[in-house]
């Protein structure tokens, strides 16, 4: 299949490369200049978009989304996929799909799961919304991308899906940090504190795979000095997606409010900048309660 690429950053890069050693046609396009194995550079989105049968972005946020597509969806042929797997706000994606859809394209947005590794290994989650007709022609790549996908229904349904996984996993995250802290503080050991919650009903993805805490349970990035893994600006750009919608809904998300502040005070003052999300931990451990 003929594929544009637009946006090869740390994600896009090994998606594209994945797509290029499973035999399709890859153009690429990125503002930086990038170069990934089998993957033939164009020097503009729209040159990358132009004849492809599904073009796929891995844009950073909305707003270069928005500029992105509308200078892509006039290059790509009618009954062409426009498949963007970025982490935007709910009401840029379904615009987006809404002037894709006008000019006769198929339009689906599908964010991912997974992080680096999963890119890198092709084990990606896609969640998406959007026609059934894409996600049919899409299905073959997201199958090459990632392990699984799920038809979450029309257009913006991925990203809702996105945000409310991300609203757990940065509550769930902080949960498990404050909790590691509490219990250094009342004399229990780490070790044994892991053993326990891990098999318990306080057990969580940020707790068994991913733990906040060094030298405990699988190799995570607490393990090499909390360097990101999943930084924590991106998980409160995502808690901000996720308040941003609440608000656009009227739902009462006090836990998600709590997360998106505490990270916002993380990322702002000097213990989050560019560090791993579960870095969290070391900022417990220094605090007490006052
Ligand atoms: P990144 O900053 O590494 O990559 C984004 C790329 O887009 C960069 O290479 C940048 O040069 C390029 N770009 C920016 N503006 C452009 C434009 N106008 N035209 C062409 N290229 C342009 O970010 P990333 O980590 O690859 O994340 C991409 C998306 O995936 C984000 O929406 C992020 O929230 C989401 N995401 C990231 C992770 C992760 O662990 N990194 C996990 C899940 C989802």
């Amino acid at each position: 299949m003929k594929i544009g690429f637009i946006g090869l950053g740390n994600m896009g890069a090994p998606m594209a490369a994945n797509l290029a050693r499973a035999g399709h046609a890859v153009t690429g396009f990125d503002m930086a200049e990038v170069g990934v194995e089998g993957v033939t550079m164009a020097a503009s989105a729209a040159e990358a978009a132009r004849g492809a049968a599904v073009v796929i972005t891995m844009l950073p946020n909305g707003d270069i989304l928005r500029r992105v597509a509308a200078e892509v969806i006039p290059a790509m042929d009618p009954g062409a996929v426009l498949l963007d797997c970025s982490t935007v706000d709910v009401e840029s994606a379904r615009d987006v799909a809404r002037e894709a859809q006008a000019a006769g394209l198929s339009a689906l947005d599908a964010p991912v799961s997974g992080g680096i590794g999963g890119a890198a290994g092709g084990t990606l989650t896609f969640m998406v919304g959007g026609d059934e007709a894409g996600f049919k022609i899409a299905r073959e790549l997201l199958d090459i991308m990632g392990q699984k996908a799920v038809h979450c229904g029309p257009s913006g349904n991925g990203q809702s899906a996105k945000i409310c996984n991300n609203m757990i996993l940065g509550a769930t995250m902080i949960a498990t940090c404050e909790a590691f802290a509490l219990a250094d503080k009342l004399g229990l050991a780490r070790e044994a504190m892991f053993d326990v919650v891990s098999t318990s009903s306080g057990s969580s993805w940020s707790m068994n795979t991913y733990c906040p805490a060094p030298g405990i349970g699988p190799k995570s990035p607490a393990d090499n000095g909390y360097t990101p893994g999943f930084a924590a600006d991106l998980m409160l750009k995502d808690l901000r997606l996720s308040q941003q919608a609440a608000e656009a809904v009227d739902a009462d998300t006090p836990m998600g409010r709590a997360a998106c502040d505490l990270y916002a005070q993380f990322v702002e003052g000097e213990d989050g900048k560019g560090r791993d999300f579960s870095a969290m931990l070391p900022r417990f451990e220094k605090r007490g309660r006052g």
